[in-house]
């Protein structure tokens, strides 16, 4: 009996095509996609549900968690899920998932860098690797997964690098989790830290703040003033500051809002090395958190959920070893 996949579309590209006086907009369906695929149909049963349909620009951390409420309702009739997206956002709302999902059946994220009507369009061939990662069994207890360009990463690694290459989904520092290659679906490693944070609300009011040479704490405390309830700080290199902007830390801190700071190299862990003023260590000592080695806007998610569900700066901590 062949598996059955369901596929939740949310727009994004793959459901896109051109035309020379409206640019890329909204034209094609999933389902089109599909039909023109037959060798899917040998492989398993497809069911299709649209959950929005938007360019993923106008995706937003609410809408990310209602997603993994719909998938988690809707999987339980399925062997497995995938589910289109755009490219711009789909790290987000793939660690989202990767974060609250409460299934352990495989959710396999793609999209597509090309729309329908571009040469070398690359949804079809994205859409079929998806769902034979789904099929694959060694792709069970490996965490939500992204499957773009016959790659196989993880949803709390990988980001987008590349504003129109079709290879642009990479996991820096760390690499793929494996290939979908013509025979078979190769995995070439796993990905160890696998974490979960089921709740029953996010808390969207989280910024998330770039550090830039000579800046000073005037974002910091706009957002302080706005009613934010937390804040993630991508700091320099290993994880440092301007000492300009430790009074508004400070400031931050003393209301109860946390601050995680992560690092603005894209790969590496933030550590408290330096102990100068606005260094990793003083930063540490009073009361910032250190985020390893997420990227801002996965650490945003993550600091989101967390206060979905916490209230204390202590508990909040504890996930961010
Ligand atoms: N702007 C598009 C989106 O994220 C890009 C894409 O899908 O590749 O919706």
């Amino acid at each position: 009996m062949n598996k059955r996949i369901l596929i939740i579309t949310t727009g994004g590209t793959i459901a896109m095509r051109e035309t020379q006086q409206s640019g890329v907009v909204f034209g094609e369906s999933v389902s089109h996609i599909i039909d023109n695929l037959p060798e899917v149909h040998k492989l398993a049963d497809i069911d299709i549900k649209q959950f929005c349909n938007i360019p993923s620009p106008y995706m937003t951390p609410q809408k990310m968690f209602e997603l993994s409420q719909f998938v988690d309702e809707q999987i339980q009739e399925y062997d497995g899920c995938i589910i289109t997206h755009g490219t711009d956002t789909l790290e987000e709302t793939a660690y989202m998932l990767d974060l609250t999902l409460r299934t352990r059946k495989t959710v396999v994220f793609t999209a597509a860098m090309r729309s329908s009507t571009d040469l070398g369009v690359d949804g079809p061939r994205n859409i079929l690797g998806a769902i034979r990662t789904v099929l694959s069994e060694q792709s069970i207890d490996k965490g939500v997964l992204v499957v773009m360009n016959d790659e196989i990463n993880n949803a709390r690694d990988v980001t987008k690098t590349n504003t129109s290459n079709v290879e642009t989904f990479i996991s820096p520092g760390y690499g793929y989790l494996g290939i979908v290659d013509i025979d078979k679906v190769i995995y070439v490693r796993n990905n160890l830290i696998k974490e979960k944070i089921w709740t029953d609300k996010i808390e969207p009011k989280v910024d998330l703040i770039k550090a830039v040479a000579g800046m000073d704490d005037r974002y910091l405390n706009n957002s302080l003033d706005s009613g934010v309830k937390g804040i993630v700080i991508e700091a320099f290199g290993r994880g440092n500051l301007p000492c300009v902007m430790l009074h508004s830390i400070k400031r931050a801190i003393s209301m109860n809002i946390p601050i995680i700071m992560v690092s603005r190299a894209y790969q590496g862990r933030v550590l408290d090395i330096y102990g100068y003023e606005g260094g990793g260590r003083s930063l540490k000592n009073i009361g910032v958190i250190l985020g390893s080695d997420l990227r801002g806007p996965k650490a945003r998610i993550k600091l989101m959920v967390l206060l979905g569900k916490y209230k204390s700066i202590d508990e909040i901590r504890e996930f961010w070893a």
